[in-house]
């Protein structure tokens, strides 16, 4: 087996562009190239190459793929050796050699597997210490056994080498083990580990493999927490603590905690969404992770200091990201698991259904900077708030509500706060669509959005080719997945191969793999592939957007009845049908490219 990365990297390091031109003349007609086709015999070009996706389509007889897929066909070769000669191509080291990489990979793996095994049974052995280790547990985090068994919670007991040897034991070499991280070398040369006396906390990815720990001491001692370095298989800043379980969720509102304990905590009072990054303050990556799973984000920070700028700091980041994102404000308790404890998980449900905006956040803070006594201070904060209310996102009734309250806050009137608000609003609306124009000047003709479907045809017409437009979108916008899988109805959409290829880009998401052709075809078979390269082929120089998306969604909704009818038919019966259907409606193959 090729490790995926591998072929990705093959894949980029060979340009289609150059690589089919070393067989096929090519022309260029825009963003894209065309050719008389090498698979079949043509005399008007009808083969085209799309350097934008790295991929080529022949309208003609439908060959198609990425660069692989045409160095392998035109080459008569195998898959593998197909890779291999590209990698060589590119200069790149043989897979071979990166195969040693997946394998020390799986080592790394092992030895956390392991080592989570050991900590779990120290946890339960006879010893004082370990018995200390449950307390704290049971007691201090109010966990149930049911709860330290699913998170594969443990001990680490006070012994610079009892995890050492019961890994060398296993089997481990030294080399491997101080890869881990989870030993260090003493600055004689002797191997030690590094969590003593700490209760553990396995992290744990989002395909379920143990990666890393964290171990936090029983009482107040310094340093609090430890974390494993970052190794081949953790990196810190692409992690979410608690990820495997809350995908595994059909609550779509994911409550982002401080720390993993208060994760835990809260996955124990029922709250199975709840994450939390580890070790680091929230990157832009882990903001990507969380779009793709998540449809609303409640940030739960403790209601400290330390938390607040933690709060607004987080906000921060998910200000250009596509999700409902709220702050969770709540008092007479230090944090979210204190609050459960002391008023119940009711309240707790309650206080997250009624979690306040951010714009309410972030006028409590503006508020907070200033001295409202004094009339500097007012007009400062006066200037910040509206610089807030003004913010894209926040709805003219919310504006009218503020300015209110704002009126009474400062004494100045609600009409004067009004009008310096619609002033503001003004050049930001100016600048935006400034910005707006020179994208879409950027873009070329944006206005020419392909809508390739019979409105007020057949539904079932309308569904297919809603269905190959959505693989086209998904291609195109990967990070719409999560909005389309929640909402597509998969029984409505009516060829099985286009299910399939829905399904597999799924699957590029889940094992986070790019979404390309690359991927998919590794995946599928030729008839659900022939339709991803078709969908794109048909698309491409198309942007597809969000309000294209949601038709398709529409359209397939609407369509439900006649997919269960057709259901009952085969699918030559459907496709013939099908074919008949297109003929009447004059509703021809897709024109060629521009
Ligand atoms: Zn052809």
């Amino acid at each position: 087996m090729i490790p995926q990365e591998y072929i990705q990297e093959v894949v980029r390091r060979n340009d289609i562009e150059d690589i089919v031109g070393q067989y096929v003349q090519l022309r260029r007609r825009g963003r894209t190239l065309t050719g008389l086709c090498p698979f079949h015999n043509e005399k008007t070009p009808s083969f085209v190459v799309y350097p934008d996706t790295q991929s080529f389509y022949c309208f003609g007889c439908g060959a198609a793929g990425d660069v692989i897929s045409f160095v392998r066909k035109y080459n008569n070769l195998g898959y593998v050796e197909t890779v291999k000669q590209l990698a060589s191509r590119a200069g790149m080291p043989l897979p071979e050699e990166d195969d040693k990489e997946s394998r020390a990979r799986q080592r790394l793996l092992e030895i956390n597997r392991c080592a989570a095994r050991y900590f779990y049974e120290q946890l339960n052995a006879r010893t004082p210490e370990a018995a200390l280790a449950r307390r704290y547990w049971r007691e201090k985090r109010g966990l149930s056994d049911a709860a330290i068994r699913r998170f594969g919670l443990g001990y680490a007991p006070e012994d610079f080498t009892g995890l050492l040897h019961y890994l060398r034991r296993l089997g481990f070499s030294e080399e491997e083990l101080e890869y881990s991280g989870l030993v260090k070398r003493s600055a004689k040369g002797n191997l030690y580990d590094i969590f003593r006396h700490r209760v553990m906390v396995p992290i744990i990815d989002v395909r379920g493999a143990i990666i890393a720990f964290g171990g936090r001491v029983l009482d107040d001692s310094k340093p609090k927490y430890i974390n494993s370095p970052e190794t081949m298989v953790y990196k810190k800043s692409r992690t979410l603590f608690a990820l495997n379980v809350a995908k595994k969720s059909p609550n779509k509102r994911y409550i982002l905690c401080e720390g993993y304990m208060d994760v835990i905590s809260m996955h124990e009072a029922g709250f199975d969404t709840a994450v939390c990054a580890c070790g680091t303050a929230l990157t832009p990556e882990q903001v990507k992770l969380l779009t793709e799973y998540a449809d609303e984000v409640v940030l739960s920070y403790d209601s400290d200091e330390a938390g607040q700028k933690a709060t607004a700091r987080s906000l921060a980041m998910f200000t250009d990201a596509d999700i409902k994102v709220r702050v969770l404000s709540y008092q007479g308790a230090k944090d979210p698991d204190e609050f459960i404890k002391k008023y119940g998980r009711e309240r707790f449900a309650m206080l997250l259904d009624g979690s306040a905006d951010p714009t309410e956040f972030q006028l409590k803070k503006a508020a907070a900077n200033y001295d409202l006594r004094d009339s500097a201070g007012r007009l400062n904060y006066l200037k910040d708030a509206i610089d807030i209310l003004a913010r894209k996102g926040v709805t003219p009734t919310a504006r009218d509500v503020y300015a209110g309250r704002l009126a009474e806050e400062t004494g100045v009137g609600k009409k004067a706060i009004l009008e310096q608000m619609n002033d503001v609003l003004r050049s930001t609306q100016r600048r935006d669509r400034r910005k707006e124009q020179r994208d879409l000047a950027g873009q070329g003709n944006a206005a020419d959005i392909r809508v390739p479907y019979s409105a007020g045809g057949d539904a079932a017409l309308g569904a297919a080719s809603a269905g190959r437009q959505l693989i086209a979108a998904l291609l195109q916008s990967p990070e719409k997945i999560p909005y389309v899988r929640q909402r597509l109805n998969m029984d409505a959409v009516v060829l099985p191969e286009m299910q399939e290829a829905l399904r597999a880009i799924f699957r590029c998401a889940d094992e986070q793999l790019p979404v390309n052709i690359t991927s998919l075809q590794q995946m599928l078979d030729d008839k659900p592939m022939a339709e991803v390269n078709r969908a794109q082929a048909v698309n491409a120089g198309h942007p597809l957007q969000q309000k294209d998306i949601d038709m398709y969604l529409e359209r397939l909704d609407n369509a439900k009845p006649i997919s269960q009818t057709v259901k009952g038919t085969t699918d030559d019966q459907f496709l013939s049908a099908f074919s008949k259907l297109r003929k009447e409606k004059g509703a021809a193959d897709p024109p060629q490219s521009d």
